[in-house]
């Protein structure tokens, strides 16, 4: 057992397996226009990895298998994938909820002016990066004009029922700029409500806060910073037992773009692929042994056990310990 699975065991009496799979994760590509220096992924422009249609074809296939409540795709940025628009139809005119991710500014892109339309007329519910509702921390993590663009692009998504509509959601997704724990959600949802609304007009569905995990280019850059170690400490102090029974891992599985399963978008960035024992391709997907399957973890999962807990949907306790 590695030291994580020893702190679940000990603290909470658990071991870690899923629960059942209420949702596809799939990443569509590396491919960004941005290079954030906190992306898990080290994604960017220059990345050339991109899902092929063969696979999502199988992904197709698997949803209509498995019946998730949701398929939420992730990057990069997934937008500018070339077929995102054929995948989301084929899911959208079958039923399923769709969810995008996306970091805003890629819908500035050429060839993007109508996707904000293409996801409106899809009910795609939208999960979009604002780190901070200040100018100055939202520049200075994600580049300079980030801001700007991700106000333009909330605004017309505003202008199309997003985050108004209860049927077009809009979540806003917030992560420390630095080494700290995010603070309570819901208290900082009404402080981003309160700022965007006073200085934009800006309207949104709620805030998901989420922990930069010790893992990628905000790793390279603690460690460059010799700040690793006392983030390291941060997390491991806040572990939180409250946190484990909702961890992301427990309820979805994901598919990277070459087809590899993982049990979480971080295990993708580490090359961790789902249990030894398991289906390891998308193509060979088998229901009964992934969604009860062991979960593989190792030291960047107190990431998601630390303070109030964090997964792609936001925190996961309602208190820090
Ligand atoms: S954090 Fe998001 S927007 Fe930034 S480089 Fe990574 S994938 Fe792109
Ligand atoms: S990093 Fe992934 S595997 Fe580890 S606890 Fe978080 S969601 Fe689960």
């Amino acid at each position: 057992m590695n030291e994580f699975e020893i702190r679940i065991q000990k603290d909470c009496g658990l071991n870690l397996y899923a629960s059942e799979i209420q949702k596809i994760q799939v990443n569509l590509g590396l491919k960004c226009n941005q290079s954030c220096r906190h992306c898990h992924l080290a994604c960017g422009p220059e990345r050339e990895e991109m899902m092929d249609w063969e696979t999502m074809a199988a992904v197709l296939k698997i949803v209509h298998n498995v019946q998730p409540e949701m398929v939420d795709i992730t990057g990069g940025a997934p937008e500018i994938h070339p077929l995102i628009r054929k995948f989301v139809e084929e899911l959208s005119d079958d039923g399923y909820n769709v969810q995008v991710r996306t970091n805003l500014t890629a819908l500035l892109e050429p060839g993007m002016e109508d996707m904000p339309d293409f996801f409106k007329d899809h009910k795609v519910h939208i999960v979009a990066s604002m780190p901070c509702y200040l100018e100055e921390n939202v520049n200075s993590q994600r580049g300079d004009g980030v801001y700007g663009k991700s106000i333009q692009i909330l605004q017309k998504l505003n202008s199309l029922g997003y985050g108004m509509n209860p049927e077009l959601s809009l979540y806003l997704v917030y992560n420390p700029g630095g080494p700290s724990l995010p603070p309570d959600q819901s208290q900082l949802e009404g402080d981003y409500k309160r700022e965007l609304s006073n200085r934009f007009g800006i309207h949104f569905t709620g805030l998901y806060t989420m922990t930069n995990m010790p893992i990628g280019r905000f790793w390279e850059g603690l460690k460059r910073e010799k700040k690793d170690d006392e983030y390291m400490q941060l997390l491991l102090g806040g572990f939180n037992c409250q946190t484990v029974g909702e961890l992301m891992c427990r309820h979805q599985v994901c598919v990277a773009w070459d087809g590899t399963l993982y049990d979480c978008d971080f295990n993708i960035a580490l090359g961790l692929p789902v249990s030894e024992e398991l289906p390891k391709n998308i193509k060979d997907f088998t229901l009964e042994p992934l969604s009860n399957r062991r979960i593989v973890t190792g030291r960047h999962c107190f990431g998601c056990t630390a303070g109030f807990g964090s997964s792609c949907g936001g925190a996961l306790a309602s208190d820090n310990l």
